[in-house]
């Protein structure tokens, strides 16, 4: 089976009709690109920018940015890549940026909201991947990281296009953007789904802590009722929805998300062989199929302290 996944490779992802469901890869340092395109990736569906800056004792300069996205951008001629913004904060503490004290800080300043304390760090990555893109020839799509609501999707997008980036849209973490999606769908360009953090605040479980691991799951059927509405409103309005978190990267879940909408899947290089062939076994109207038994919740398993003991 593994030898017959890895002879799809090269081949656009794609159900058995043919609906095309893009396979895109993720890469947080510059060495996955290689990696990336080893394994057939159609192109880059999260770029981690974190790693520019972490362990510098302040921003890295526009310049050195430049340099850095420029390097991945020349790697995929023609192909879609999409750069995210910092996302500083909560899992991912940066010292000259993030505050430490905060009681809760997945639920405080982190991702976009730190940037909005920073305008000199995100006007100067606006700045660094405009110039890039100026410089290379893939077609570079820009997000933020946690993005709350139409009014903040709204702010960077026209942020983003102000200094001449083309495809300026927000990653969808947070369930309040799933919930006013209509809104969101009609002040955005794009939005890619980060199903770990949307798992984490939908279930109200920190990603972090082992003992609520069991809740980080894209399996429970309230993430995937949550990215039903982000996909229906995506759908209607023609705004593209994607899915970067680490639920794309599950070839069964994959085929969920297919069914339920999602138009482009992004993972951890290594995966896309098994989703590209798993996606090719089923045909979209079987894929929906699949996906109304999920949101029913037939696939998802309540942790056993949930059952009665068998006397009772
Ligand atoms: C996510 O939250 O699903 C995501 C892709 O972003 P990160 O894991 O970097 O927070
Ligand atoms: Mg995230």
């Amino acid at each position: 089976r593994a030898d017959a996944a890895k002879e799809l490779r090269g081949e656009p992802g794609q159900l058995k009709d043919g609906t095309k469901i893009p396979l895109l890869a993720n890469v947080g340092k510059p060495g996955d690109a290689k990696t990336a395109l080893e394994y057939g990736a159609e192109g880059v569906g999260l770029f981690r920018t974190e790693f520019l800056f972490i362990g510098n004792e302040e921003p890295p300069s526009v310049e050195e940015q430049t340099k850095a996205y420029a390097e991945l951008l020349a790697q995929f001629p023609g192909k879609k890549v999409v750069i995210r913004l910092l996302d500083a904060g909560a899992d991912k503490p940066l010292p000259f940026l993030t505050q430490e004290d905060e009681p809760n800080p997945a639920l405080g300043l982190r991702g976009l909201r730190t940037l909005a304390q920073h305008k000199e760090v995100l006007e100067g990555q606006l700045k660094a991947l405009a110039d890039a893109d100026a410089q290379t020839d893939a077609d570079l799509w820009v997000m933020a990281p946690m993005v709350a609501d139409e009014w903040e999707a709204e702010y960077f997008t026209k942020l983003g296009k102000s200094f001449g980036l083309k495809f300026v849209g927000c990653m969808a973490e947070v369930p309040s953007i799933a919930v006013m999606a209509d809104k969101v769908s009609q002040v955005t360009d794009f939005v890619s789904i980060g199903t770990n953090d949307l798992t984490q605040y939908t279930l109200a479980a920190d990603r972090t802590l082992g003992t609520v691991s069991n809740y980080q799951t894209a399996w429970h059927p309230a993430v995937l009722r949550v990215i039903k509405m982000i996909c229906e409103a995506g759908n209607r309005n023609g705004m593209p929805v994607g899915v970067c978190g680490e639920a794309a990267a599950d070839p069964d879940l994959a085929v969920v998300l297919a069914g339920l909408g999602v138009n482009s899947l992004s993972m951890t290089p290594v995966a896309l062989d098994d989703v590209r062939a798993e996606l090719a076994r089923h045909t979209i109207d079987e894929a929906r199929e699949i996906a109304a038994k999920a949101l029913n919740g037939d696939y998802y398993k309540a942790p056993c302290w949930c059952e009665l003991p068998q006397d009772k």
